[in-house]
């Protein structure tokens, strides 16, 4: 029967007293390798170094400035809406000095997406980069907070005058006297106190904040750590001190913000902090800043195969290179051997539930690269669950239950949800696989409805709410199909209001017409990955069970046979 308890080694303590910020940047409860570089990031663009004593200070003097300004205090949430900054990381560490959490938005995010998380966490101020001012600012005043807590991230060049910024912040704090005390945790309160609020659709509806709390990122890096053996000294260490990893990957993801960001901390790497992805730029900066280690969603890794710039570097010094949050071939895999002929290849696979890594592997080119989504980390028990909830033998699909040590505590107030998701300690993760005897995982399929287009989430809930709105469409069902580069796209299947389809039968043209304006108006008011970049088909009647619940696999088998796969667009 497919349940393993991860043979991948004996966790050691985790300490359940600490906030994510102390853990990180204040203690060494937990034996940590001894770092050989100060800088623990870079700014990939400025090549401004910082490193630990700035990394605190600058997070005093925010948490000081949060606290007398904003009154910032327990249980308050900091929403972060922004592409990666050198102080985003201060500003999520100054909430969790104040007893706050950190809830991080897309900067991309229209008012419309930006309205629901503001409303969903209640955010009390908004920490933005100047690109998307304007959109926080609309969107504060359409959800009342006032435009007064509005802070920017400072940008060299950038006029930031009119408004309070980071740095001004930081500096005022850092003069006046202080205004809070730190918030400590009592033995265990790590496990219920929340840190973070990030946004996962989870089976179904639309996207929730699921509610993480200091214990589960701290729990991750230590089940990355124990498997990776870090700090024990031995030929082939993957991840230590004087490693530099680029963060291409966005902080407002769980991927990027707990193993791209604090796990490389904890092993005293360099994270090269990387704001806007650009691929002919990125290259350069993997040469420039001489990077070992790339975490990567499929997309880049695409490129990184099929763009002839590509091949014009000599990357002989990286040494690492993982692909998460959404499947990719292995064909893709053998290919990027080419390119990095001295890494370690591999994948990665988690969700935000589970506050990151499940699973992971990577091998020397020399070996097999058919290694699915790798090994169940140290201290995760696994267990893959056939539809009628029996437990399928080992190598028999069916969706993956989980119990570990870095899970959420479910979604803000969204009991039903929770409830479906989170069973008695365990997390069903919505992925179809099958598991060996070893803990090994193979991700089939997705079972749940979710999206993923270029490893962001797409939930059709939402998409299909957006659509409704148009004056054309009485109902609808948005279903994903494959693309190379992205993974998949958004298709919307149609039912026309009957004014409509009088207008298709008169004129053909029509129809063209009301598809261009359904796509348009999902690009009007959502951002850019959300669009419905695998077109839009007209049906007569949605597919429901007699409960009315939507019959969204036999429609989502109907567009891939319809759709050749596109081809991908680099
Ligand atoms: P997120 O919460 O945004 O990280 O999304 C989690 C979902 O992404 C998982 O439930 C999977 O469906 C998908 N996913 C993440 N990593 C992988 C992987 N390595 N292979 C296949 N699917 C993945």
């Amino acid at each position: 029967m497919a349940e393993v308890v991860s043979p991948a080694g004996i966790l050691p303590h985790i300490p359940d007293d600490l906030t994510l910020a102390q853990f990180i940047l204040d203690t060494d409860h937990v034996r940590k390798p001894v770092r050989t570089s100060g800088a623990w990031i870079v700014d990939d663009q400025s090549g401004r170094k910082i490193g630990v004593e700035e990394l605190r200070t600058r997070t005093y003097g925010l948490a000081n400035a949060l606290s007398i300004r904003y009154n910032i205090q327990e249980d308050h949430v900091v929403l972060i809406y922004s592409p990666n900054h050198v102080d985003y990381l201060v500003a999520a560490w100054a909430a969790h000095r104040l007893g706050a959490a950190v809830s991080g938005a897309n900067p991309l995010f229209t008012v419309d997406e930006l309205v629901y998380q503001i409303n969903t966490v209640k955010a009390a101020v908004i920490i933005t980069h100047p690109d998307s001012l304007n959109i926080a600012l609309a969107s504060a005043y359409a959800t009342g907070v006032s435009a007064d807590r509005v802070i920017l991230f400072d940008i060299e060049g950038v006029d930031t005058a009119q408004r309070a910024t980071v740095q001004v912040l930081v500096s005022q704090g850092l003069a006046s006297a202080p205004n809070f005390t730190e918030r400590k945790l009592a033995p265990a309160e790590g496990k219920t106190k929340v840190a973070f609020l990030n946004f996962s659709s989870g089976t179904t509806g639309r996207p929730k904040a699921v509610a993480i709390p200091h214990y589960a990122p701290i729990a991750n890096v230590i089940q990355l750590a124990t498997h990776h053996k870090v700090g024990e000294d031995y030929a082939g260490q993957r991840f230590k001190p004087g490693d530099v990893c680029c963060a291409v990957l966005p902080l407002y993801h769980i991927y990027g913000l707990v193993f791209n960001a604090h796990y490389a901390f904890f092993c005293g790497m360099t994270v090269v902090l990387t704001a806007k992805y650009n691929f002919l730029e990125f290259l350069k900066s993997i040469i420039r800043h001489r990077i070992t280690h790339l975490m990567l969603v499929p997309p880049h890794i695409v490129q990184l195969c099929k763009h002839p710039a590509a091949k014009s570097y000599d990357f002989s010094h990286v040494r690492y290179v993982t692909s998460g949050a959404a499947p990719l071939s292995r064909e893709v895999m053998e290919q990027l051997v080419e390119v990095f002929p001295n890494a370690d290849l591999g994948q990665s696979y988690g969700l935000t539930e589970s506050c990151t890594v499940i699973s992971t592997w990577a091998v020397n080119k020399r070996c097999d690269l058919s290694g699915g989504a790798g090994q169940l980390l140290p201290g995760i028990i696994g267990r893959v669950e056939k539809p009628d909830g029996t437990l399928a033998d080992f190598d028999e699909p069916g969706e993956l239950v989980v119990k570990t040590q870095a899970l959420a505590l479910g979604y803000a107030n969204n009991l039903e949800a929770t409830k479906e998701t989170f069973v008695n300690g365990w997390l069903r993760t919505g992925d179809e696989v099958k598991m060996n005897r070893k803990g090994e995982i193979v991700v089939l399929d997705r079972l749940k409805e979710m999206l993923k287009v270029r490893g962001f989430q797409v939930a059709p809930a939402e998409l299909e709410g957006c659509i409704l709105d148009h004056p054309d469409v009485t109902d609808t069902c948005v279903v994903g199909i494959q693309d190379e580069y992205s993974g998949e796209l958004p298709l919307a299947f149609v039912v026309l209001h009957p004014d409509a389809t009088k207008r298709v039968e008169e004129n053909r043209q029509a129809a063209d017409e009301i598809k261009t304006s359904i796509m348009k108006h999902v690009v009007d008011n959502k951002v850019g990955y959300k669009k419905l970049a695998g077109g839009v088909e007209f049906i007569d009647v949605v597919p429901k069970n007699p409960s009315g619940k939507l019959l969204r696999r036999a429609l989502r088998d109907k567009a891939r046979e319809m759709r050749t796969k596109p081809k991908a667009k680099l």
